[in-house]
């Protein structure tokens, strides 16, 4: 997981996952791993940006009401945390990207048997 937070390779941690903000490189530079292991594979990082991005926007939410509830109106915290979300949400994107794929290394480590047997083929 702390490959996946450099945003390196799980299986070796040399190599970039990412060679932009959000371009991806299909494989490992150093080791060839494959990032994108399957069509929709990398959907389940949507899981861990809705899911860091709502903790952190009912953190936000709770503490502006605790903190500010005074001087702060409804409709002005709803906007500055619609602001966050998106922001946020945009630059966790490699973040969670990056730690679905080492969350999938570590209980489905690449190759597995159908994966072999396709390298084997290329
Ligand atoms: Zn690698």
């Amino acid at each position: 997981m702390m490959r996946g937070l450099r945003l390196r390779c799980p299986k070796c941690g040399r190599g970039q996952i990412f060679r932009g903000w959000f371009a991806m490189n299909d494989r490992c530079p150093e080791c060839g791993r494959l990032f994108d292991r399957a069509p929709g594979y990398l959907l389940g990082s949507i899981y861990f940006n809705y899911g860091v991005t709502a903790v952190l926007g009912i953190v936000a939410y709770l503490g502006l009401c605790l903190f500010y509830g005074k001087l702060i109106t409804g409709r002005s915290s709803l906007a500055a945390l619609c602001v966050f979300t998106i922001a946020f949400a945009l630059w966790f994107f490699r973040y969670a990207r990056s730690l679905w794929i080492a969350f999938d290394e570590r209980w489905d480590p690449w190759p597995n048997e159908e994966e072999r047997r396709r390298e084997a083929e290329r």
